[in-house]
């Protein structure tokens, strides 16, 4: 049996940058890994067990083909035509519908195990071609490494950050659908200049005051008219002092960024009634 681990992501920035004619959006995204992570369990079952399943520990999460990591078995074995059936369990951490990618890391972890299992020696092109038909976050799941994300998701420039953070992360109870926000992003007049190369090179250099100033979500805004909740979260952070506050993604968790882990443990206990789910971790580097 093979374990790996799933890892959470965050985008520090996120900017919409066109839209394909069937509608899929373009975006550029700076992403970090986070060392929350579920745990996937992949391991080789007999030929008469009925093929492969997935279960979950959590029971919201669908196990069957909805499951991106059903999808993920499923193109590695048309690609690969391989025998071997797997049972493979999600213990689950990561919150649903938060934009921190929970199910991409799943599913970047099963082509991982995979790809291992079964000796397949996948180059980094081999796997990113995989991932990136599943979902735009899951070739950077695949490596967990801070990148500049373009196209839809497959080119990752990797960024070597001069700091690392703790990193509180807060949501509400209720999760936004990826698709509203972005009908919604589609009807609004938004017009959030995202310059990616200033926070890539304030990453580098680790000058936290550009960092700050260049952490723009384009989709906050539909967002927070959607949930209201969410913009209150990030207020209050804002509040408290914290300048590199964020929500990720198409929300709804909040992500607040400092190297002061104390400050970040005071500020969950004064955002508990506002955030439903509440969560200290770090960045990867
Ligand atoms: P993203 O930031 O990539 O949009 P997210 O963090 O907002 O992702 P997820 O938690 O990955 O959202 O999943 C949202 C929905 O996708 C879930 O409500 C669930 O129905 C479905 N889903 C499919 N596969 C998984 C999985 N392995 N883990 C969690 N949810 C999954």
């Amino acid at each position: 049996m093979l374990m790996v681990k799933a890892h959470a992501k965050i985008n520090l920035a996120l900017g919409v940058v066109g839209k394909r004619s069937d509608g899929y959006h373009l975006l550029e995204s700076i992403m970090l890994p986070l060392e929350l992570h579920d745990r996937v369990e992949v391991e080789i079952i007999p030929s008469n067990y009925g093929g492969t399943f997935i279960t979950c520990d959590d029971i919201s999460v669908p196990t069957d083909e909805t499951n991106l990591v059903h999808k993920a078995f499923a193109l590695m074995k048309q690609k690969f035509n391989f025998k071997q059936e797997f049972r493979i369990h999600i213990h689950k951490i990561i919150p649903l519908s938060a934009g921190l990618g929970g199910g991409s890391a799943d599913a970047a972890a099963v082509i991982n195990a995979l790809n291992r299992i079964l000796k397949l020696n996948l180059s980094r092109e081999n796997l990113i071609d995989i991932a990136y038909q599943i979902g735009a976050d899951v070739p950077f799941c695949l490596f967990n490494r801070p990148a500049y994300v373009t196209g839809i998701g497959e080119k990752l420039e990797e960024i070597k950050c001069h700091d690392r953070y703790y990193v509180l992360l807060a949501k509400p109870k209720e999760g936004l659908s990826t698709r509203q926000i972005f009908n919604d992003y589609d009807t609004m007049q938004i017009d959030k200049k995202v310059d990616m190369k200033e926070l890539k090179a304030a990453l580098q250099k680790g000058d936290d005051q550009d960092i700050a100033g260049n952490m723009i979500n384009a989709l906050e805004e539909p967002a927070f008219i959607r949930m209201p909740s969410v913009q209150k979260i990030k207020e209050k952070l804002v509040e408290l002092g914290f300048t590199k506050v964020l929500m990720t993604g198409s929300g709804t968790c909040v992500v607040c960024l400092s190297k002061d882990l104390k400050a970040l443990q005071k500020a969950e206990s004064e955002i508990s009634s506002l955030a439903y789910f509440t969560k200290i971790t770090e960045t990867l580097s």
